[in-house]
């Protein structure tokens, strides 16, 4: 059987990605079959397609790496013929052929079973992204952060990870402060439960390592010298958890926030977390998102339109979250 799919190439005749035609016999290994109803596109998967940035690494390559879907093979003890299934991260879209098909196969280790009460295409709604949010949130809670302590800043506030971060911590009862470059994305933003809109300029020059204290927490996507600003600000005993770098993986700051405000920087990764925290991340996304905020922050275009999309997501042209309708 062939399917269609997205497959980048890099060859003499340069870097590309483009749609073609899989024969099921290109599958790379594993022991569980998935049809894929829904895909999504982080910015991860822009910077696949785009060769923007080294994800990929090995060719060719089929991007993408979140996906849902129901299963049509297995091996695996845990998974069976019709079971509803989501998938992301383990090296999807960047070492093994990911989630832009209209098939998959994988280790039945990488699969979660639908999360109750999230359909497939909310649960790409979430996707990575949304994933990564509540890591940050889980990760600042087991810290012991609650929002009596003060403030809590999400920057990249309009992108995935801030857009699900906002409605997530909102719902918990922190007061918000959302960064964004994108003042006319103010009401989207409140209506996700910010409280305060901050323009991104306000964080994009170089600063003092410890300027007025304003925050309690943070949820930092965008690093470099906003994650420096962010820590500057951050209130005695605070903690921010970083998981990006939408402006830049360098960090110019000093020890000064650390050391004479007991600042904590928390990062967080979501390619391979503990299939327990993984787990209990999507349970507490099942649970604790609001599903209108997760519709007023998400959009559903075909298979045919991911291509064009996934080259936006990295000019920084698309909003909240994007799921791919495949099947
Ligand atoms: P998006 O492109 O959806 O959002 C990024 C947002 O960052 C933009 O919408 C914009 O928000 C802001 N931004 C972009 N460029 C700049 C800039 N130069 N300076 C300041 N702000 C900027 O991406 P995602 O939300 O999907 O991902 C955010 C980051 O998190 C990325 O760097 C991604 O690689 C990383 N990530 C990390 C993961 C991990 O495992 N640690 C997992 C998933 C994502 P606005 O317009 O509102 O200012």
């Amino acid at each position: 059987m062939s399917f269609e799919a997205i497959r980048i190439d890099k060859d003499d005749a340069g870097y590309r990605a483009g749609y073609a035609v899989i024969d099921d016999a290109d599958l790379m290994p594993g022991d569980v079959d998935i049809d894929v109803t829904h895909s999504t596109i982080n910015y991860k998967d822009g910077l696949a397609i785009t060769g923007k940035g080294p994800v990929v690494r090995r060719f060719p390559m089929i991007p993408g790496v979140d996906f849902a879907g129901r299963v049509t093979r297995s091996t695996h003890k845990d998974f069976a013929p019709g079971d509803l299934v989501v998938a992301g991260g383990c090296g999807l879209g960047e070492a093994h052929f990911g989630g832009l098909a209209q098939r998959a196969r994988v280790s039945g280790d990488w699969l979660v079973p639908l999360p109750p009460g999230l359909s497939p295409a909310q649960a790409m709604a979430i996707g990575t992204a949304g994933l990564t949010a509540m890591f940050c949130v889980l990760a600042l809670e087991r810290f012991g952060m609650t929002p009596e302590r003060g403030p809590m800043v999400v920057t990249g506030a309009t992108g995935g990870v801030g857009s699900v971060a906002v409605a997530l911590l909102a719902r918990r009862g922190w007061r918000v402060a959302a960064v964004t470059g994108r003042p006319e994305e103010a009401d989207y933003l409140k209506s996700l439960g910010a409280d305060e809109i901050i323009d991104r300029a306000e964080l994009a020059e170089p600063g003092k390592p410890l300027q007025s204290q304003r925050f309690a927490a943070a949820v930092d996507t965008v690093g470099s010298v906003t994650l420096a600003n962010v820590l500057a600000r951050t209130q005695f005993d605070g903690a921010v958890a970083a998981c990006g770098n939408a402006r830049g993986m360098d960090l110019p700051t000093s020890v000064a926030p650390f050391i004479l405000r007991g600042v904590t920087l928390l990062g967080v990764e979501s390619v391979r977390p503990r299939p327990t925290l993984r787990r209990d991340a999507w349970a507490r996304l099942a649970r604790d998102l609001d599903k209108q905020a997760l519709s007023r922050m998400s959009e559903t275009i075909p298979f045919s339109e991911a291509l064009e999309r996934a080259k936006k997501i990295v000019e920084g042209q698309v909003r909240g979250r994007i799921v791919v309708a495949i099947g």
